[in-house]
């Protein structure tokens, strides 16, 4: 299937079943309605005369036109380029112009961010311009804004003008158009969430996302029975692929509670809607868990999801299958330039392996494990994970330097994250090579000292980094949120990691903190506090 041949088969099949729920802004369409919207505004994009290839960005949160979007650009042969709705100024300039996006879709506001007031800034030239025709210095290659209002701005189109504008013609010329498809066209650009540094634009295929889809649907065991809650961004494959995507390859119902991620608003909609299955990353699932009104949810419906994105710890697994009753919940990893995910535990692992591990690789992909020098590495050991199979990105969009150095002449991702392997098959990821401590020598996994830090009962979230030093070349260093109400001191930190953990492991350094830094897909970026940390220590 292309991604509009798969909608095109699960519509009919499932015509009247609910496809899309968006509660914030009311929206309820069953499949043959959101086939329906999904055709129009695929041939509305025609019709405005975007050609085959052509790269069309979507600069929004979480709504139902994301998910249209992401349906009808495909289908209209092309390229959906998906933009972090945090981006600002530089960095929307940067992803426009990287991959010369054609047309840009985008929301008037959202909270207090007026997105139209920050691309007039970029682009002054819409208020003189017909809808259609921008011709802007800063953004060479944008001639189609559309904006997700009500009304038109100077400049613009509104959304609805677009759903209006597929003519007969266009529709005709929809249908020869998806015949030529190929799987192997580039469908899609997704960037990577910037954890270790800047964003990377991964170019994915049909072939790619809509079979990494399939095999996640396969293993939550969807059905057209399910409603999965989706609070994770669409912009990021988690939300694209493994929410949006997944529930359509098995007709299941996306649930959307809103624009942003809310732990009340996410808890409501499981509970008003009895979603069957809920996703997220740690820090939501810990925002959920840790609120204090989550007790007076029902959540009784859940069965299922998947939390993946960053290391998953133990507790929060546990806490999650006791108090959530998601009791098949899974553990999936992977990376947005594998479409994105590799690994994936099932309900046919045993349940120790389904908290403690990520699973095994998925169908139809082969993984190793090697060192710097690209040896084999004998199972057992921590080595750099490689994965290889129809999942792998085409590239970098107009990047070869980095492609390669990701993907190698054999086809093999190199993912940057160290992992074990056991007999069985079962992987658990160590760390990211980048994370790695290496203290006067001993390497230093952050991932053991947080795990073994959720353990002290007022910690109720972690991260270990490493930070320069003059000695040792690096020192351990723990960032430390505590639950509410709880005070504590470096040394009492320190002295129970000291009783547990060899020497070189224990913190050198205790912060208290109420935040740590995040990309807005809810990953902590180690990276920003090692800079803060060598700021203030310096
Ligand atoms: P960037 O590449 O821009 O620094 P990123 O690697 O975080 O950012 P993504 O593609 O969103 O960008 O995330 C993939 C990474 O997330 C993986 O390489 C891995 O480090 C981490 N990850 C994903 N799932 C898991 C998991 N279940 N357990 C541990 N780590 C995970
Ligand atoms: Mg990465």
């Amino acid at each position: 299937d292309t991604v509009g041949s798969l909608l095109d088969r699960i519509a009919a099949a499932h015509p009247e079943r609910p496809a899309l729920v968006v509660r914030s802004q009311g929206v309820r369409l069953s499949y043959s309605e959101f086939h329906a919207q999904v055709e129009q505004v695929a041939a509305g994009l025609l019709a405005l005369g975007l050609q085959r290839g052509d790269r069309v960005g979507i600069w929004s949160p979480n709504r139902a036109e994301w998910v249209v979007l992401q349906f009808a650009a495909p289908k209209a042969g092309l390229i959906l380029v998906n933009i972090n709705p945090a981006y600002r100024l530089h960095e929307l300039e940067y992803a426009l112009n990287k991959v010369s996006c054609r047309a840009l879709v985008l929301p008037r506001r959202f909270k207090a961010s007026h997105y139209l007031d920050l691309l007039m800034e970029l682009a002054p030239e819409l208020n003189v311009c017909a809808p259609g025709a921008l011709a802007s210095s800063r953004l060479p290659a944008l001639r189609e804004v559309i904006l997700l209002d009500e009304d038109a701005a100077p400049g613009t189109r509104a959304w609805r003008e677009l759903a209006e504008c597929g003519n007969a013609e266009a529709v005709a010329r929809l249908h020869a158009l998806e015949q030529a498809l190929g799987f192997d066209d580039p469908v899609n650009i997704q960037f990577t969430s910037g954890t270790t540094g800047s964003p990377k634009g991964a170019t994915l295929t049909h072939h790619n996302i809509v079979n990494n889809g399939y095999f996640i649907g396969e293993a939550m065991r969807l059905t057209e029975q399910d409603r999965l809650c989706i609070p994770v961004p669409f912009y990021h494959c988690f939300g694209m692929v493994l929410g949006n995507l997944a529930c359509v390859t098995h007709g299941a119902c996306m649930v959307i509670p809103g624009e942003g991620f809310d732990a009340v608003s996410t808890l409501e909609a499981v509970q008003e809607e009895r979603c069957t299955g809920l996703h997220g990353v740690p820090t939501m699932f810990i925002a959920e868990l840790e609120h204090p009104r989550f007790k007076e949810f029902d959540l009784s419906s859940l069965r299922t999801g998947i939390m993946a994105g960053s290391p998953c710890p133990i507790e929060v697994m546990r806490r999650v299958v006791g108090e959530m009753h998601m009791s098949e919940v899974t553990i999936a990893y992977g990376m947005t330039e594998t479409s994105p995910v590799s690994f994936q535990t099932t309900l046919d692992d045993p349940l120790e392996r389904r908290v403690d591990s990520v699973g095994r690789i998925h169908p139809h992909l082969e993984v190793k494990l090697v060192d710097e020098g690209g040896r084999l590495i004998p199972r057992g050991t921590p080595g750099e994970l490689c994965t290889r199979g129809y999942s792998v990105m085409l590239g970098y969009w107009e990047d070869e330097a980095r492609t390669r150095e990701a993907v190698d002449e054999a086809g093999w991702m190199h993912t940057g994250d160290l992992a074990v392997i056991d007999d069985d098959g079962y992987c658990t990821i160590v760390g990211r090579l980048k994370d790695m401590i290496i203290r006067g020598g001993e390497n230093v996994y952050p991932r053991e000292i947080e795990e073994f830090l959720y353990t002290h009962p007022k910690v109720q979230d972690v991260q270990v980094f490493g930070v320069p030093d003059a000695r040792f070349g690096e020192q351990v260093c723990a960032w430390v949120r505590l639950r509410e109400g709880c005070q504590a001191t470096e040394a009492e930190i320190q002295d129970y990691c000291r009783h547990h953990l060899a020497y070189f492991k224990v913190p050198h350094y205790v912060r208290f903190v109420d935040s740590f830094p995040m990309t807005i897909t809810g990953k902590v970026q180690k990276y920003l506090m090692r800079d803060a940390m060598a700021e203030s220590l310096a």
